[in-house]
């Protein structure tokens, strides 16, 4: 039966730091990951560029039941330590103008190559395929049994194994059912960071049609957020990064039972009574032409036909016969289209899963379970959640750095 000192569960963003971590302060160090591969969901991040963190990095990009455990585990472990532990693991990068870091060849695959190479470096046992499938703790020592009834044994674990969010990168929530049986609590976990699903009759005209806008979330009367950037529309509902940040509300609102509605601004940088003077004006100048022609340049073509509907207003009527109520109607379109949401995609489709782990029964200094001596958590499953923009990723890592130090540090003293 191999014993390590430390046995990492998943071998995700956040187990491959730990993993780093830990060996590089003196443990040996197993992972265990059950796709064939360590790092799958990290080749696909950031399409493929893998944003890695973002300079703007604070609390307030985070979401969870603990606000104070965030603040912590950040403080603790900032953007500028991140990046001078990936300097020394041979990362160059830049920085786009949201703050977003990346690396400099822009290949998710290049940040992957440099976390194996310094696994390699540091001696770590990689198991692929290997499901860990029960978490057992007897006489001071972990004992993880694979679906083959293999048997691994460690002084000490760090559970990394992700959250629930697209199982066919490897998160399958089987981490969720591993805490359990040790005695967590797990808060229920939802999609974040997920496509919103709408009722809208212009939906399959509209797909993939990509705007600015800003987008106000509804809950009965209620605003709830508002989140301005690229809007894409889908078969079904609203994509792109505003409707990923706002799409974590929809689950509360939903069990709050409330009416759930998305306002879209469509011309965020025009104030609706500069627009209602400049169409009115328009309308005079331009009366020869048809509604759907006096938009041309003011609105994606796409999305001209589908807002004169919504607006009541024909698209043939020439701009002379536009009454003004009708522009009043095409203001309020074009500053507010409101669209009834009725969900989200789910986990499978979600970026991050919200939920997981209960904060509360995890040491916000060393990541070691409050329960169980020994045990470690790092990454997404745990009850913590980021923003789009390299949040997630960056959680990752100094979660995956504190855990990996902690657990390496108790194993020697031990
Ligand atoms: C399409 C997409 C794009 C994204 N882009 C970005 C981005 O650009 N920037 C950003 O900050 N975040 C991004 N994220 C989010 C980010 O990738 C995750 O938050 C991060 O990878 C979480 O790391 P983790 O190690 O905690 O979990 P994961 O990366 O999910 O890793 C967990 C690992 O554990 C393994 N595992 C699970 N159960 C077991 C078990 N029982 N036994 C053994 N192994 C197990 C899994 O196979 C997996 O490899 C993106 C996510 C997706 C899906």
């Amino acid at each position: 039966m191999p014993h390590s000192d430390i046995l990492v569960i998943g071998g995700g963003a956040s187990g491959i730091m730990a993993a780093i971590t830990a060996a590089r302060h003196g443990a040996h160090v197993s992972i265990l990951e059950r796709m064939n591969r360590i790092g799958k969901k990290l080749l696909v991040t950031g399409n493929s560029r893998c944003n890695l963190t973002n300079l703007s990095l604070h609390p307030d990009h985070y979401h969870g039941a603990r606000k104070a455990f965030i603040e912590k585990i950040l403080k603790q472990c900032n953007v500028h330590s991140t990046l001078k532990l990936f300097q020394n693991l041979g990362l160059a990068w830049k920085v786009d103008n949201e703050n977003r870091v990346y690396p400099l060849s822009e290949q998710a695959s290049s940040v992957l190559d440099i976390l194996r190479f310094a696994l390699s470096h540091h001696h770590v046992d990689i198991y692929c395929s290997a499901k860990a499938d029960r978490l057992e703790y007897r006489n001071h020592q972990f004992i993880v049994t694979l679906k083959n009834h293999r048997q691994f044994t460690a002084d000490t674990t760090i559970l990394a194994a992700g959250g629930q969010a697209r199982k066919d990168l490897g998160s399958n929530g089987s981490g969720f059912e591993l805490a359990e049986c040790l005695g967590h609590h797990i808060i229920s976990p939802f999609p974040a960071l997920v496509k919103i699903r709408c009722d809208c009759p212009y939906l399959k005209s509209l797909k993939g049609t990509r705007t600015d806008a800003v987008l106000t979330l509804f809950s009965g009367n209620e605003k709830v957020d508002s989140v301005t950037g690229e809007l894409m529309f889908t078969e079904d509902g609203l994509s792109g990064i505003p409707a990923l940040e706002i799409s974590r509300h929809i689950h509360s609102v939903a069990q709050h039972k409330k009416e759930c509605r998305i306002q879209i601004d469509l011309l965020p940088a025009y104030p609706a009574d500069n627009l209602k003077t400049d169409l009115i004006m328009r309308y005079q100048m331009l009366g020869h032409m048809t509604a759907e022609q006096t938009l041309i340049t003011i609105l994606k073509k796409r999305l001209i036909i589908p807002v004169l509907k919504s607006a009541g207003i024909s698209h043939q009527i020439r701009g002379n016969q536009i009454s003004n109520d009708q522009v009043n109607q095409l203001v309020r379109v074009l500053k507010g289209w409101s669209f009834s949401v009725t969900g989200t995609r789910s986990l499978n489709e979600a970026q991050v899963t919200a939920g997981g782990v209960d904060t509360e029964e995890i040491d916000s200094e060393t990541l070691e379970s409050l329960l169980i001596p020994g045990l470690y958590f790092s990454g997404e499953i745990m009850d913590v959640d980021g923003d789009c923009g390299g949040y997630n990723l960056q959680w990752a890592w100094s979660t995956g750095y504190i855990a990996g130090k902690s657990a390496a540090e108790a194993s020697k003293g031990g």
